[in-house]
């Protein structure tokens, strides 16, 4: 597929760092040596194991595009960490390859016990997972007793098992919403923008966490202003886990899916995203005669530029995948008295979204 996404090109000291951007992107690019015969032959291998085993490959829109790719020529899925979890629990594979992070390993299996889930790498794990450890989130919830517990899907089994609901960023909104109505107020986990984001759409009472994504911290409501006069036509879209600076410039706010949605709804040419460059795949694949920008993250202190490319997610590649199902340091274990709490919430979560 050609590629139609442009590397954001503000002004002259980002232009001059332009080269930075890209070696820093190709050190994370796990397939940026291989020739177009050995990604080839990894395909193959990997289809054909797939087969073998009895298995389906479920991979997230922000990892490389090979491996979207490869999910969906082997009837896999390319979705969010919602559908995901809902793809693998109905198909009939005896085993999972979850190419993602691992609370999505996770996840999982704790909706789908009986089978086998293996990912690409355990090491592949989310910047809002580690920081909120289970213990200190506990105490926490301890300290606010009268709060129900939401967190968002990217957190531990252990931290979700003392939720009272889990919500991935599709449905935030309308659980929060819901549950204000209801009276309750909140206690709202790991990610502070996402919560603000949530708490100010709602106005329901929500008590934050101190966590965050470090890709979709790094982008700049300045630099995003810049590429906008630039590209005056260009719709902005922005994943709620940014800043509250970036979420205010944006056309449309959401997860994943619904970023991909209003590209192909909104009657714009071009876009500035503001989310895991990986999501370019699924729209340009979906929107072929339309421009995506990448939103800039450079601006004066920014320790990234531009990079907008989760470094745990380019853990997912055709090398580790084509030993998933040799190595004996990549299953899925989930505590199965932990796995039972920790199912409630995503029951709710699961039904929520049903009803
Ligand atoms: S992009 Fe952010 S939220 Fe998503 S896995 Fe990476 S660090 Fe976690």
């Amino acid at each position: 597929m050609s590629s139609k996404v442009i590397e954001a090109d503000v002004d002259e000291s980002f232009a001059a760092d332009r080269q930075v951007v890209i070696e820093h992107l190709a050190g994370i690019n796990p397939h940026a040596q291989l020739s177009e015969q050995e990604k080839s032959d990894y395909k193959a291998r990997i289809k054909a194991l797939l087969q073998q085993h009895n298995a389906v490959l479920v991979a997230h829109y922000y990892t490389d595009p090979i491996i979207q790719e490869l999910a969906e020529e082997t009837g896999g899925c390319v979705a969010d960490s919602l559908e995901m979890a809902r793809f693998g629990k109905e198909h009939p594979a005896d085993t999972l390859i979850v190419a993602g992070v691992k609370f999505m390993g996770e996840t999982a299996k704790i909706l789908t016990p009986h089978k086998r889930v293996l990912m690409p790498t355990l090491e592949a794990t989310c910047s809002l997972d580690i920081g909120c450890p289970a213990d200190e989130f506990s105490e926490f919830c301890d300290q606010h007793p009268d709060r129900t517990v939401v967190v968002y899907a990217n957190t531990s089994a252990a931290v979700k098992a003392r939720a009272d609901w889990v919500v991935t960023s599709s449905i935030a909104l309308d659980v929060v919403e819901h549950l204000d109505k209801c009276g309750e107020k909140i206690l709202w986990a790991p990610d502070k923008h996402l919560g603000a984001y949530v708490q100010k759409q709602t106005g329901a009472d929500v008590l934050l966490w101190d966590g965050a994504c470090i890709v979709h911290e790094e982008f700049k409501a300045r630099g995003i202003e810049d590429l906008k006069a630039l590209y005056p036509g260009a719709a902005v879209l922005v994943h709620p886990e940014s800043p509250q600076a970036v979420v205010e410039l944006a056309d449309v706010v959401g997860s994943t899916s619904q970023l991909i949605q209003a590209a192909e709804t909104l009657p714009n040419r071009e876009f500035i995203v503001a989310t895991d460059q990986g999501i370019f795949f699924k729209m340009q694949q979906r929107c072929p005669d339309k421009v995506f920008h990448v939103a800039p993250t450079a601006g004066s202190g920014a320790s990234c530029r531009s990079c907008a490319n989760c470094p745990w997610m380019a853990m997912n590649a055709l090398d580790n995948l084509a030993d998933v199902f040799e190595r004996t340091d990549n299953e899925i274990f989930v505590d199965e008295a932990l796995a039972e709490q920790a199912m409630r919430p995503l029951r709710r979560m699961l039904e929520f979204k049903k009803s």
